[in-house]
């Protein structure tokens, strides 16, 4: 059995390798570009896309083992293989074959298909360490598609009323699945600088996104806005008035989201797998 560590990421000691470390390590392997797992380490494991959206959050020198998913990679004595994650776009787990045994590293992952993510793949392993954000029975969502309704009739409403509906979603990942969501809605989308910035790297293969533009503080009447969920109770929110706004997160499944995100909806719309999905993929 390969062997296991924990100390602030996961390490496997036999390749000296950590996986999505907090700290600065030699050699690493970062499963996504989501701020929480990039870092500054000499030696980076990682796929194309993901070296490409952690440029932009990122910038500096390393060292960069870019992989193609299902590919396998020499490393230290065994064979590395990236296999999709379902999370974002780029997500990657890591399956790793030696001689002491084959193991499997999630990441972040989910199993229903996204619209703005390579659909995940799999393989069994003799040790499995997986990421369990959602990992209390409580936490099922209900299907994509009556979510994804759900917000195109929110968004549909509050332009009837006149209101501009502005929808916070990270802006890596989360945004990108909203665009992709009202795909086919003819309802104008305008995004914050950051998804902006992120969206550009995502439109080379989604094609499916429908027409985005920029927003620079003009006229957003009829539009729809999505901003990352930072910018809530900042003035650029404030100043848009009349406006109805909505969190989309996993967590719109919990007791009072809408107040805790000083929101006038929350959509349970997730990047990460459900309690069952948790279950179905160990
Ligand atoms: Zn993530």
């Amino acid at each position: 059995m390969i062997d296991v560590q924990y100390e602030r990421g996961v390490y496997l000691p036999s390749l000296d390798l950590w996986l999505d470390p907090w700290d600065e390590r030699t050699t690493a392997f970062i499963s996504h570009a989501h701020g929480d797992h990039i870092g500054n380490h000499r030696e980076v494991i990682l796929t194309e896309i993901t070296a490409q959206l952690m440029e932009l959050r990122l910038p500096g020198d390393r060292i960069e083992h870019r992989l193609s998913f299902q590919v396998p990679f020499p490393f230290r004595g065994a064979e590395l293989t990236l296999l999709p994650a379902g999370h974002i776009y780029g997500s990657a787990q890591l399956f790793a074959q030696s001689d002491a045994g084959s193991f499997l590293y999630t990441g972040d992952f989910k199993l229903r298909p996204g619209r703005a993510a390579e659909p995940i793949a799999w393989r069994p392993a003799e040790t499995l360490v997986m990421e369990t954000t959602f990992g209390l029975p409580r936490f099922v969502f209900p299907p994509t598609e009556q979510v994804i309704a759900e917000l195109i009739k929110f968004c549909r409403e509050t332009i009837e009323e006149g209101a501009t509906p502005i929808l916070f979603g990270y802006s890596l990942g989360k945004a990108q699945e909203i665009l992709a969501a009202l795909h086919g809605t003819d309802l104008p989308v305008r995004l914050h600088s950051s998804v902006y910035q992120m969206t550009k790297v995502y439109n080379d293969k989604f094609h499916h996104l429908p027409p985005f533009s920029l927003y620079r503080g003009d006229d957003l009447a009829g539009s729809v806005l999505l901003c990352p969920p930072y910018v809530n109770g900042t003035r650029l929110v404030q100043s848009i008035k009349p406006r109805r706004t909505a969190m989309l997160t996993g967590w719109a499944l919990n007791p009072g989201a809408v107040h805790r995100y000083q929101c006038d909806a929350a959509f349970p719309l997730s990047d990460h797998a459900d309690y069952p999905d948790l279950l179905r993929y160990v």
